[in-house]
Order: C-alpha cells, then structure tokens, then sequence
C-alpha cells in the first residue's frame, strides 16, 4: 500500500471538515475583541490537525469503498443513516469482504448464535480481507470459541436482571442508576456483557417502559446520576434522544446524564452538527466511549469525538481488556496516546467480565497491572485508566494496581518509582512524636 504524503493526508482531513458547522455558540465565553469586525468565534482556534493520525485507515477506507462501493456517494458513505441500513448482518454479506477461517465459518454453523452479527461498511472498511486474528477483526467476527462456557461465566455475570426494579433500568448503587434504552448497536462486539440481551428486541426506546423508568427515577430523590446505555443510545434518533434527555432534566435531582457509547468508533458519521447542538442542551452532560484499539483512532473518529469535546462534553474513554488483541504495552500505549489527542481521558480498563462465551478473550489479572505498571510515570497521568474488575453478582467497580510499597519500617515506607527505583518517605506520626510542644 503506498504512504500517502502529508499534503494528502491533510486534505483527507479537510474532506471531513466540509460538512462541519462551528457550534451554535462557543462552549465558553468567547475571547473578547479588540477591533470591531471580527468574527466572534474562529473555527481555526479550535481545529487543529492532529499529529501521527491512522494513515493507514484513510488509504484502506478508500481502497475499500472503491472495490465494494463504487457507486456510492459521498453524501451517502457519511450518512449514518446510510452506514446503518448496510450493515453487514450475515454470513453471506460477510463472505463479500472477507476470507473465512475455519474458526470464523464454523460459528455460523451452530443454530443459536449467541450474540447477533452487525458491523457497519465503515468499520469493515478497517478490517483486513485475510487476517483472522487481526485485533479489529476480531472484536466484531464470531468465531467458533463463543460457543464454549468455561468454568465461572454467566450470562448475566454483573447481576444487572436481579437489580432492576423497571425492565432495563439498574439500580445497584444508591445515588445512581444505568438505564438501558435499546438493545441495538451499529455493531456488536463479541465480548459483549449484555450478550444475552443485545439485538434480541427486547429493550426498546418505547414510551411506556421509559415512563415507568422516569417515574420510578422521580420518585427516588437520592438518585443524582443517570447513565444511559444499552446497546447504544446514540442509534437513536435525535428526536426520541431529546425526549429522553428532556425528561430526565426536568427531574430536580437528575444533577447529571451520562451516555455510554460506541459510535464514534464504529459509526462516527452519528455524530452530527444537528445531534451536537442537542445534546448541549442538557448539560452537565457527559460520555464514556468505548474504545479497544488505536486502529479505531481514524481521522472520522478524531472528527467525531472534536465535535462532541467542542459541545462542552467531557469524553472518557471505556476500554475491555481482550486477549490478543490489546492486551500488551505497545497497544496499550498508542490506545491511550490517540484517545488523549482526540480529547478523550482514558477512563476505565475493565478486566474482561466472565460472561458466557467469552475465555478466549480472558487475559490473567497480573496483566492488567503489568500494563498499568507500563504506563505509571511512563507517559501522562491523565492518559493512565483505571483498571477495574466489575465484581459478578453486582459488587460493583473494584480497582486494582500494581504495588508500589516494598517496605516499611518504624520511622520510613519504602517505594518504588516507575524505574524500579527504591525511595523511602518519613512516616509522619513518628515524626510527630518527636515534635515539641509549643
Ligand atoms: S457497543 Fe457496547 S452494548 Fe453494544 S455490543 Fe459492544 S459492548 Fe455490547
């Protein structure tokens, strides 16, 4: 494949730019100005291009779209609606683009496929024709090993369906609730935690079920939070999303909404002016994407999450930690690097929950803390997650990091840095017993 050079690189970039529109109004106060004329809110302010973007993604984007779309427009490629309604649901459809191992072909086989197949021609733009364990690859295309229940998995591991007193909503801590508004996604991942429930149907965005929830939430005054799931919430329309979103407002102890979603990297082209502009709307509003590679991290991604951080959206990031596919420094590393340039703080590592189907994702826990050791002190604070087990049976978030006390005597602790250095620090209380009276 050849490089593409910087000026083609950039005017990939501009390309994606053309449809943009600048915020309604700025998401701070905008700068005051000196000589009368000038434009209130520059647009060049708050682009700008982004260093070491996915070269990569661009050129297989449009190789891809060349060989299977070459009929389709422009317009039509970056309409999500468009991007929805083709996506690859079989496995014939499948067959189109990739070669099958005998691993991927033989998941089709079994009656009860577990979790529905959906990937968006965007997203399969990224995956490579004849590379099976290729990371991507891997998360969307089922393969014969989810047919298999090791020992521990369940197929409601975090006890969500024993902690919902209204269908789709979970209420496991006091002051917070998850409220699932559909069970579709723009594509399913095959370590889902809600396998069970995903593309059945089931979990919809109707009115009545979400009343019960919005009056089950009212009458609840210690909950502050709402966090929006699914399936994905951004699959929704705009219409029904301000609806939603309205009525949790008018809920004097709704303090804040969060939605969690997967769009931005498998349907960034959801990410709108028009969904943007109403989502500001009901702030203090915030969201955890759900990333899993840096491959993911392409210039629509970048373009989706910049739009979202310019409505004044904090953007955490949510990432499954999944056996040859992210689980090594390397990966880990660029991941957080990407998703700290696109204005997403990388938020959560989650250990890889034991639902059914799943082992062959599962890494050991020691190497969830090797890769937070690898990036303590390595790289910025803020790009270093949290790595967390969801305890089964709804014990909630617990983390967990490396240990950095090697010792401790009466008068000192003993630390080591992120270069296995040894410093001690005075304990302060028997310091304090030497201290005079005054
Ligand atoms: S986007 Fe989230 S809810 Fe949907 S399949 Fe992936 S992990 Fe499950």
């Amino acid at each position: 494949m050849q490089e593409l050079t910087s000026n083609q690189e950039e005017s990939a970039l501009i390309e994606l730019e053309k449809d943009d529109e600048p915020p309604s109004e700025p998401p701070c106060p905008a700068p005051r100005l000196v000589k009368e004329g000038l434009p209130r809110y520059s647009r060049s302010i708050v682009f700008k291009k982004p260093r070491n973007i996915n070269k990569d993604a661009i050129q297989r984007t449009r190789a891809f779209r060349k060989r299977f779309f070459p009929e389709v427009a422009d317009k039509d490629w970056n309409n999500w609606h468009w991007q929805v309604r083709h996506r690859i649901c079989s496995q014939s459809q499948l067959k189109r683009f990739l070669r099958l191992s005998a691993e991927e072909e033989n998941a089709f086989t079994c009656l009860d496929t577990k979790i529905p197949l959906g990937i968006t021609p965007y997203y399969m733009s990224l995956l490579p024709e004849d590379i099976p364990e290729h990371p991507l690859r891997r998360t969307v295309v089922p393969t014969l090993h989810e047919f298999f229940k090791m020992p521990g998995e369940e197929n409601d591991p975090l006890g969500e369906d024993t902690h919902s007193p209204v269908h789709g909503l979970v209420h496991r801590y006091p002051d917070r609730v998850l409220l699932l508004l559909t069970d579709f996604c723009a594509a399913f991942c095959r370590y889902c935690t809600r396998s069970r429930m995903i593309g059945r149907g089931t979990i919809n965005a109707g009115g009545a079920r979400l009343e019960k929830a919005f009056e089950y939430i009212r009458n609840t005054p210690a909950i502050r939070d709402v966090l929006l799931s699914g399936g994905d919430p951004l699959t929704l329309s705009d219409a029904r999303l301000d609806w939603i979103l309205a009525n949790l407002r008018s809920i004097p102890h709704v303090e804040i909404v969060r939605i969690g979603s997967k769009v931005p990297a498998v349907l960034p082209q959801r990410v709108t002016p028009q969904l943007v502009k109403m989502l500001r709307k009901y702030h203090p509003l915030w969201m955890s994407l759900h990333f899993t590679h840096p491959d993911e991290c392409t210039p629509e991604t970048y373009k989706a999450c910049r739009m979202l951080a310019d409505g004044g959206i904090p953007l955490g990031s949510q990432t499954v930690l999944l056996k040859g596919i992210n689980d090594n420094k390397e990966t880990m590393t660029a991941l957080v690097h990407q998703l700290m340039k696109m204005r997403v703080k990388p938020y959560y590592l989650y250990q890889c929950d034991p639902v059914t189907g799943t082992g062959h994702f599962r890494t050991p826990v020691e190497k969830g803390i090797e890769i937070i050791r690898s990036l303590r002190g390595h790289t910025s604070g803020y790009a270093v997650p949290h790595y967390v087990i969801d305890a089964p049976g709804g014990g909630g978030k617990i983390p967990l990091m490396p240990d950095y006390v090697v010792g401790k005597t009466a008068d000192e602790i003993l630390l080591t840095n992120y270069e296995d250095k040894i410093f001690s620090y005075p304990l302060s209380e028997k310091h304090n017993e030497n201290r005079p009276d005054l």
